[in-house]
């Protein structure tokens, strides 16, 4: 496999924002070890968990869905992930449960048990119950990265000032 060469990080004042936001959840939650990666696509087949799509680890195409959505807390932790197609993990799933989405994408009963049982089986490998995070918990990271991002505007202002 190439190694894609390295992108220069364009480090504008939104990027920096949702960074910031990222960063301050990494430390309680954080995303997956590539070790755990590799566990990943040898237990789904290297196929996308809901529609059976063939992946190619290191393409744009696959994608390591959240099955509780970070949008209602899901965990970055590899309990709450599984291989997905972009198609799956942008278009269609959304903020659907999981099991409704994967019934969509089966056509028989057999298929919809088979990959149903797949993703229990990951799931089940993990001490980790919860793949949610608290919402306390998250409305103080929340209250964290307001005061972090309000001393951050503050600066962005000051600088941009230096410009006239
Ligand atoms: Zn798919």
């Amino acid at each position: 496999m190439s190694k894609k060469p390295k992108q220069k990080l364009k480090a504008s004042v939104s990027t920096t924002k949702s960074m910031i936001r990222r960063s301050l959840f990494e430390i309680i939650d954080p995303q997956p070890t590539p070790a755990q990666e590799a566990r990943l696509w040898v237990h789904f087949g290297s196929a996308c968990a809901y529609c059976g799509l063939t992946l190619v680890q290191g393409e744009k195409q696959a994608h390591l869905d959240h099955l509780v959505p970070s949008s209602a807390g899901g965990r970055n932790h590899v309990v709450n992930r599984v291989l997905a197609c972009a198609p799956c993990n942008e278009g269609g799933k959304r903020d659907l449960d999981w099991e409704t989405f994967l019934r969509a994408k089966c056509t028989v009963d057999a298929e919809f048990e088979t990959r149903r049982a797949r993703i229990l089986a990951w799931q089940a490998q993990f001490e980790v119950g919860d793949l949610q995070l608290p919402p306390a918990l998250i409305e103080e990271i929340e209250k964290a990265r307001v005061r972090v991002i309000a001393a951050y505007d503050s600066a962005v202002a000051q600088v941009r000032a230096f410009k006239r």
